[in-house]
């Protein structure tokens, strides 16, 4: 008996997954979604899921959105163009907009397993895909759109007070008692880092922004809040050397070079939080797909999503270390099986 064999497999649940899944499955070839598990380490439903409020995807404005249109809608437009409204609807927030995306995908057939890739085999037709937890799985095609993770400085003392004051996301965890009314340390000059400080703000009693150099990497507009708010304290040419703490409190404060001058000094902080880039998720791939040099999946054609193995697409954060927006990676997810379909109708499947 011949083994079943998938049409299209999309790995990953960001924009570019679920906006691959809708193509895909409105396009009839019936993909399967795998969309990570968070007990085995991988985001379902990709970095959006761990935002508030998104106020940049076009045709969700920020605000109060019933607001927002009777504002902007003329008056005699107002008795057709205005959906009845129950109750008060608010900004899209990231889990809510990556939910939708999910349910809407599976409104047009797409199946979704909790479960992520752990290996593929992409020496041979169809490709092969090994899931952490499940079975192997045969498919004539591949959308990878595993997206990136935030990057750590990689030090055993930041390891060892992870979640116990040390973060990455900002948005996920500065709300948490821990941070309340206490000093905290962000690294980074990117946007990131910007927009993590200034987040911090509301509830830290002082932001210390810590920078490797002594130029911003963020956007002018993003400088000028940094350098505008006066709760943020920007330290140049300045490192972490240790992440200090104990048992019972986590973490209790940095301690921080010149790498100028080579002087160290501590600053007294309930919680260190990084803000220093991203790393795509390829492991998986083992170097089976070519990527640049900063490691992210290389588009072999400009504006198609192909990788240099025929049959695998990418979409999303995982080949995009430039835009790195929800809506250029639906963008992108579209592009992939739009891309996908018509690899596989010109092969005949
Ligand atoms: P970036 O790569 O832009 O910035 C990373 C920052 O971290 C740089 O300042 C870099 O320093 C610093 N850094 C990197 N590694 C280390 C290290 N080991 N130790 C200390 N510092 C380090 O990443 P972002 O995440 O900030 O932004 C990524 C993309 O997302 C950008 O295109 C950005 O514009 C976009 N974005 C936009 C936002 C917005 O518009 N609201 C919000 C957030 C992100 P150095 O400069 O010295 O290399």
């Amino acid at each position: 008996m011949s083994e079943h064999v998938e049409h299209v497999v999309i790995v990953g649940s960001g924009p570019a997954g679920w906006s691959a899944a809708i193509y895909a499955a409105r396009a009839e070839l019936k993909p399967l979604v795998y969309e990570g598990n968070a007990g085995l380490g991988t985001v379902p439903l990709g970095q959006l899921a761990t935002t508030t409020e998104v106020e940049n995807y076009a045709g969700f404005p920020s605000g109060e959105l019933h607001q927002f249109l009777h504002s902007a809608i003329d008056e005699e437009q107002k008795s057709y163009l205005l959906p009845p409204v129950d109750e008060q609807p608010h900004a899209v927030t990231g889990p809510e907009l990556m939910n939708l995306m999910r349910q809407q995908a599976r409104n047009f057939g797409a199946r979704v397993i909790t479960d992520e890739i752990s290996e593929v085999d992409l020496s041979q037709r169809p490709f092969r895909l090994k899931p952490a937890e499940g079975d192997e799985i045969l498919s004539h095609a591949i959308i990878i759109a595993t997206g990136a993770s935030a990057k750590y400085l990689g030090m055993p003392s930041e390891e060892k007070y992870k979640n116990r004051g040390v973060s990455a996301c900002a948005v996920c965890d500065g709300a948490l008692p821990r941070f309340r009314n206490k000093p905290l340390v962000v690294v980074g000059g990117g946007d990131s880092a910007v927009e993590e400080g200034t987040f911090l703000t509301k509830y830290a009693s002082v932001v210390h922004l810590l920078m490797r150099r002594d130029v911003f990497r963020a956007s002018k507009i993003m400088q000028e809040r940094a350098l505008s708010n006066p709760k943020i304290k920007i330290h140049y040419f300045t490192e972490i050397d240790e992440v200090l703490g104990d048992e019972k409190a986590g973490v209790t404060g940095v301690q921080v070079v010149n790498n100028q001058t080579g002087e160290k000094h501590v600053l007294e902080a309930g919680g260190l939080f990084l803000a220093i880039g991203h790393t795509p998720n390829t492991g998986f791939l083992k170097g089976q797909v070519k990527t640049n040099d900063k490691g992210y999946l290389q588009w072999t054609t400009p504006f198609r999503t192909y990788t240099s193995v025929e049959g695998v697409f990418a979409a999303g954060d995982v080949a995009d270390d430039y835009y790195r927006q929800a809506i250029t990676s639906a963008g992108t997810g579209c592009m992939a099986a739009l891309d996908a379909e018509r690899y596989l109708a010109s092969k005949g499947i």
